[in-house]
């Protein structure tokens, strides 16, 4: 568990990278520019963590590319306090974002392999997540609704009704749709039955997968 002069040099870069892609949060940079991504990933993979691309972890499963962890964090406009809830928690590396940026963070992972290597490397590495869940995405935690935001981080075949219905008023859902290719989607609601819907441009993600595994 080394973050050495290299790592972080490495990690200045990548910030420069996305940050050249449009990313502008300054809060979001930030904290991408501290966490060591290269320890969410299987040592074989390590000299592949500063760059801008996806990668597999256990499971089948990948970390997300870093652009996309920034851009849906972005879209998320996460204040220190916000109440999160997060659909998959994979490596934790988002979820390591959005506790960065000072939330409360629950977070759910429907592969028990992937909960339980998670849920113990966390704490480790400082983060401490609210909650992580082992359980099924498409159901969201009614128990600890309604969320200030609530992002899905594996492409969603449709918009799951409870994930609406647990956000606060002024809540945003940031959610990529789709089957093969997902648009990525961000729904504010406004009122009891009333959302804004807007629609950010395509991206790729391992499937959004029923029932817990
Ligand atoms: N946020 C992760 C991205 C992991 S990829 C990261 O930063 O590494 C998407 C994750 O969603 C996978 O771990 C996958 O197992 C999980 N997933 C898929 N369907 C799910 C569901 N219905 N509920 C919860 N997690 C799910």
């Amino acid at each position: 568990m080394k973050d050495t002069f290299k790592h972080k040099g490495l990690r200045q870069k990548l910030v420069a990278t996305i940050k050249a892609k449009g990313i502008t949060d300054k809060k979001v940079l930030e904290a991408i520019g501290i966490i060591p991504r290269h320890l969410f990933m299987d040592s074989g993979f390590l000299d592949h963590a500063y760059q801008d691309k996806a990668f597999p972890i256990a499971a089948d499963q990948t970390i997300s590319q870093p652009f996309t962890v920034a851009f849906q964090t972005e879209l998320l406009q996460v204040q220190p306090g916000h109440k999160i809830l997060e659909i998959g928690t994979g490596s934790g590396y988002q979820t390591a974002v959005l506790c960065e940026l000072g939330a409360k963070v629950y977070s759910i992972e429907r592969q028990h392999e992937l909960y339980k290597k998670t849920s113990k490397f966390l704490p480790r590495l400082g983060y401490r997540a609210k909650k992580l869940i082992f359980g099924d995405g498409y159901i969201g935690l009614e128990d600890e609704a309604p969320f200030d935001g609530v992002i899905v981080t594996a492409g969603a075949p449709f918009v799951p009704k409870p994930l609406l219905s647990q956000l606060r008023i002024g809540g945003r859902l940031v959610i990529p749709v789709g089957e093969e290719v997902q648009v990525m989607t961000l729904f504010i609601r406004k009122g009891p039955k009333e959302f804004e819907q807007h629609e950010y441009g395509e991206f790729r993600f391992v499937p959004l997968l029923e029932d817990r595994n």
